[in-house]
């Protein structure tokens, strides 16, 4: 999901949580193209210092409402209010375009390019998922020193990493060294 993506452009070292190698990816241009083409978003110049800005405030926005709903935080009008200020800066037009060969549908085409209307984009794919998903299965991933942010699909709604193989692996040992350390001090 667009707005997924777009609040994990923070990135942070999960292996050690050495801030000093957090990345916004937001400020790599090359991470900005790849993330425009993968989401079909028609911006083709990179973000300027005020529009980088925006962006920021737009993404600890998203943060802190994701962080509030895994708290049990539903939609509420301040929410409202706020995504359709994203939202009206960018209209969108209808059009019927070809699904596949025998079938067409109405789709939402956006009406200009620019930064604004990539932001109306974002706002507007976080407003999806509020209203078509389960919000009770956001996530914010259980090490601390990563916090990838994701949606749990999972039968049984028990995804409590990013990945299983990663994080999921790291805090295992984690627990384990903390154990066998607790373990000594009590002998
Ligand atoms: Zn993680």
């Amino acid at each position: 999901m667009l707005w997924e993506d777009f609040i994990n452009s923070y990135w942070r070292d999960w292996r050690t949580g050495d801030k000093n190698k957090d990345r916004d990816e937001l400020e790599d241009p090359e991470w900005i193209a790849k993330w425009l083409k993968k989401h079909a978003l028609l911006e083709t110049q990179l973000p300027n210092t005020i529009e980088l800005e925006q962006l920021k405030k737009l993404r600890s926005l998203l943060g802190d409402w994701v962080q509030a709903i895994v708290q049990g935080k539903s939609m509420d009008g301040e929410m409202l209010k706020q995504l359709n200020i994203y939202m009206d800066k960018g209209p969108v037009t209808r059009r019927m375009i070809w699904k596949s060969a025998e079938q067409a549908e109405i789709s939402l085409l956006p009406l200009h390019s620019g930064w604004e209307q990539v932001m109306a984009e974002i706002a507007a794919s976080f407003a999806e998922a509020m209203l078509e998903k389960e919000p009770s299965r956001f996530r914010i991933c259980e090490n601390p020193d990563c916090l990838w942010v994701y949606y749990d699909d999972t039968r049984n709604r028990s995804k409590r990493y990013c990945d299983d193989k990663a994080c999921g692996n790291l805090m295992k040992v984690r627990r384990f060294r903390a154990r066998k350390k607790a373990e000594k001090g009590s002998e």
